[in-house]
């Protein structure tokens, strides 16, 4: 039988649920894994060959990123086992189905990811009430449109460059995985003077060490066009975008990308982890024998959660601000002493929790 507890130490994961609903073949696994600093948020990636160590993996992933961020949340991720290219109507089902298997899991909330998007989030938001990542019109953050994370991922490659004495001016970069992060990762060093020199999709890898026509690449992909579309520049298979010599390497696909096997071909001085976990520790140690810098994915890539957050204030406040009214409404007391109430029986809970300050009375 498999040990259902190979992954557990003493962080956690505090749950492992495994979803199925053969009628409308949803299969799902979501991990919790640990929410002592509050609820786990975590992205729901959509995609065949998803597993339920990778949930565990990337729940990981995200406890140690919010706590990093200083967030309250704990970690959680959870994956779909399906294509995300379905038709929409089909994938609307299946999202509305697994929101209805995860309503009663309240210490997690989800949030878009690889294979899901905004849209997803609204459906589940519309389902149990709770998503991160939410489209614009109804509260969210466009976070995908303004590049949190590619913003993010840059800001650490710039403290990370001083270190290792590069000038962003000229900088070569290589960016696996030309999708939302990867996109914006290369917009936002572009501004900062570096070269694009390849990319890769799942149609391949383009290349020039003359630099890519940066802009007509992002057109392509927003006309929802592959990279190999392209005209200009060298096309490859989609491994080889690994080859191509460079200051800066961005994984911002998927995870396990670079291990023990083909970690000698990285040609680079710096790898900006954009994907969470897309280097293996055996990869992560010989690069660091060879002199290169790693950012690990938790601190470089923690721009969505952080911008997230803010998802969390708005939520939080309407919350207690429709709370206060109510109070008034129903005792005809002041906004002021209704919230000062509120505040102190919150304060109380917490005191009750304490061995040695208990409340009064
Ligand atoms: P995305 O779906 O927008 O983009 C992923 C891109 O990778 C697509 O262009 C796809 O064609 C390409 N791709 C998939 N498999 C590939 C492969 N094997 N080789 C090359 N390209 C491949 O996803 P995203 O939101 O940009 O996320 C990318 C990665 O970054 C994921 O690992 C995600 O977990 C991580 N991440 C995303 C965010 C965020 O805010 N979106 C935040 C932190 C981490």
């Amino acid at each position: 039988m498999e040990d259902v507890f190979r992954f557990a130490d003493d962080l956690g994961p505090l749950k492992l649920v495994h979803i199925h609903r053969s009628s409308i073949g949803l299969k799902a696994v979501v991990a919790i894994d640990n929410v002592a600093r509050g609820p786990a948020i975590g992205g729901v990636r959509m995609a065949p060959d998803v597993s339920t160590e990778e949930a565990f993996r990337l729940a990981r992933a995200m406890t140690f990123k919010n706590a990093a961020a200083g967030l309250p949340h704990g970690g959680g991720k959870s994956v779909i086992f399906a294509d995300p290219k379905m038709p929409l109507s089909d994938k609307e089902r299946l999202i509305r189905a697994f929101a209805g298997a995860i309503a009663d899991l309240k210490e997690y909330i989800p949030g878009p990811d690889m294979g899901t998007d905004e849209l997803a989030m609204g459906w589940i938001k519309d389902e149990i009430g709770r998503a991160v990542g939410l489209p614009p019109e109804i509260g969210g953050i466009p976070l995908d449109e303004i590049g949190a994370t590619g913003f993010g991922l840059v800001a650490a490659i710039d403290v990370a460059r001083e270190q290792i004495g590069l000038s962003l001016t000229g900088a070569r970069v290589v960016v696996q995985g030309f999708g939302s992060v990867g996109q914006h990762a290369a917009r936002f060093l572009a501004e900062k003077g570096a070269v694009l020199v390849g990319a890769s999709d799942t149609s391949g890898t383009i290349a020039d060490q003359d630099g890519l026509d940066l802009a007509a690449l992002l057109a392509l992909k927003a006309e929802g066009r592959a990279l190999h579309d392209h005209p200009r520049g060298h096309k490859l298979g989609m491994e080889a975008v690994i080859d191509v010599p460079c200051d800066i390497w961005i994984p911002a696909a998927r995870p396990d990308v670079i291990d023990g096997d083909n970690v000698a071909r990285l040609q680079t001085r710096l790898v900006a982890e954009g994907a969470n976990i897309p280097l293996s520790a055996e990869a992560e140690t010989s690069l660091a024998g060879r002199g290169v810098l790693v950012l690990p994915d938790f601190i470089a890539n923690a721009g969505g959660v952080i911008c997230a957050a803010v998802v969390s204030i708005d939520e939080k406040i309407r919350a207690n601000t429709k709370a206060v009214l109510d109070e008034v409404r129903r005792k005809g007391v002041s906004p002021r002493t209704a919230a000062t109430s509120l505040a102190i029986k919150r304060v109380h809970q917490a005191m009750r929790t304490r061995r040695w300050d208990p409340p009064p009375g």
